[in-house]
């Protein structure tokens, strides 16, 4: 152990109200996450383990802890439930991994608005419940809502479940604010509104340690869950698009082509294996979608109210459909991307006669700037990089927008471009650049960028 490290470990054991971890098994579980989804992050990714482990309990004890960082110049990455599948909270320089756990509570609810204002760490699962208490319900949240964090979702995330209404994450009117801590010479709690929050949305903690968010809910409703068989994968293309084209209000709304849907569990498999649209509506929703469906001569299963089953379609949508197709082999792996408008079977076909069964489709209906698209997170059988790449250059020149999960960085699993104000934002809170490095590819030519 360097003498630095020493010094540093001995320096967190000094700050009350910090858990130091230093157990070797832990401080491995606690440095990786889902990017062994990707073959290529797991081989990048394997090898990067933090020096240490810490959990602060309260503000004081966080910016203690930046601090040290500061002084030392030690790597600083922060942590919720570990749940990104691209190696986001990985520590790819080592240093201290900065758990949030213990920043959990709700702390309050602005009645007239329906905002909330919630610390970093807390579970979405655990928010939803206490937002229930007031007749809201969250917006938007991804597959792994159980054991993912809402700061962790704001930073890491992009948009999931909801996504057919609410959009994306960054879209604007989802986060209303928020509160970081920077690492400086003398850090700070700084206070952001939404136009100064920006910046630090899906910026894999880059640029701030994010303690509390205000974000906007939805009024709380009962979503029934529902299940229509579809022989034809283009008559499901359509069918999906009635729904979202439809005045009612969905949650959710996917397609899983036939040879996904044999190897989710058995329960979704129903009386038949064929390609099946899933959706979450409410109960006027349920009335509409009847009528497409008896119109299309579909057959549509009323499974109930999703908090009423015991099995919840949930967990096979977004990238749980990638997680169950994982459980039963390994060299799954998958894509992200936006279809493009109004030629989503045209492309889709056109991979089907030249990939086969080699690539499944999987679709997931979402707003996109308020107009109905179609999303594909297809999975694939792992070959290698060079037929990876091949299959996105097909993708994309068919006219799909590829969000690649096979990257590290935040443009690279966006749209490729730098976003000036991330930078700039990490020159102002972290100028030395320690917070989560080589995940903000921009800091690595921010003379572009900075005036
Ligand atoms: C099976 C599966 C399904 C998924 N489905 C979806 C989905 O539907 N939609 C979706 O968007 N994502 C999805 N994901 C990715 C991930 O689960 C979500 O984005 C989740 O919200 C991440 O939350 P987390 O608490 O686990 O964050 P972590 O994985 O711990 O962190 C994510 C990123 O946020 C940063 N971060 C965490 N907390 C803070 C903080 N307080 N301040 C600053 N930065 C912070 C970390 O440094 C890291 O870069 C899925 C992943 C898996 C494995």
């Amino acid at each position: 152990m360097t003498n630095k490290i020493e010094k540093l470990k001995n320096d967190l054991n000094s700050i009350p109200n910090l858990e130091v971890i230093n157990n070797q098994s832990d401080v491995k579980r606690l440095s990786r996450d889902f990017y062994n989804y990707s073959p290529i992050l797991k081989k990048q990714l394997d090898s990067c383990l933090a020096d240490v482990v810490v959990r602060p309990k309260n503000i004081e004890a966080l910016l203690a802890v930046s601090k040290i960082c500061w002084d030392l110049s030690i790597p600083l990455t922060v942590r919720g439930g570990g749940t990104g599948n691209y190696g986001q909270a990985v520590p790819l320089a080592n240093g201290v991994v900065l758990q949030m756990n213990y920043f959990n509570k709700v702390e309050e609810y602005y009645p007239d608005s329906g905002f909330v204002k919630v610390q970093s760490g807390c579970l979405m699962g655990d928010l939803n419940r206490v937002l229930g208490k007031y007749g809201r319900e969250l917006r938007l949240f991804p597959s792994t809502w159980r054991t993912a964090s809402i700061g962790g979702f704001i930073a890491g995330g992009s948009g999931g479940i909801g996504s057919v209404k609410w959009g994306f994450l960054r879209d604007p009117g989802n986060l209303i604010g928020l509160e970081a801590i920077d690492v400086n010479s003398n850090p700070k709690l700084l206070k952001l509104n939404a136009e100064e929050s920006e910046p630090l949305n899906h910026a894999y903690g880059t640029n701030g340690i994010i303690t509390s968010l205000t974000i906007s809910t939805d009024f709380k409703q009962d979503w029934y869950s529902i299940v229509i068989d579809c022989e034809d994968f283009q008559n499901a293309i359509s069918v999906i698009k009635l729904c979202t084209a439809a005045a009612i209000e969905l949650k959710l709304a996917a397609i899983l082509e036939d040879e996904i849907v044999d190897k989710m569990p058995s329960w979704i498999k129903r009386e038949k294996l064929c390609h099946k649209l899933l959706i979450q509506s409410n109960f006027g929703g349920l009335k509409t979608i009847k009528l497409i469906c008896k119109k299309n001569k579909l057959k549509l299963e009323n499974l109930g109210r999703e908090d009423q089953l015991d099995h919840e379609i949930s967990d096979l949508v977004w990238n749980h459909t990638t997680l169950q197709m994982r459980a039963k082999d390994k060299n799954w792996t998958y894509l992200q991307m936006l279809l493009p408008l109004n030629e989503e079977f045209k492309l889709i076909k056109s991979l089907r006669d030249k990939y086969g069964k080699e690539l499944l489709w999987h679709l997931e209906a979402v707003s996109q700037q308020g107009i109905p698209r179609l999303a594909a997170l297809p999975i694939l059988k792992w070959k290698d990089e060079k037929h990876l790449n091949e299959i996105m250059a097909d993708c994309n020149s068919l006219g799909a927008i590829i969000f690649n999960p096979h990257v590290l960085t935040v443009e690279g699993g966006g749209l490729g471009v730098t976003d000036s104000d991330q930078v700039k934002a990490k020159q102002i809170y972290d100028p030395k650049g320690l917070l989560n490095p080589g995940k903000l590819g921009g800091w690595a030519e921010k003379e572009k960028f900075i005036d």
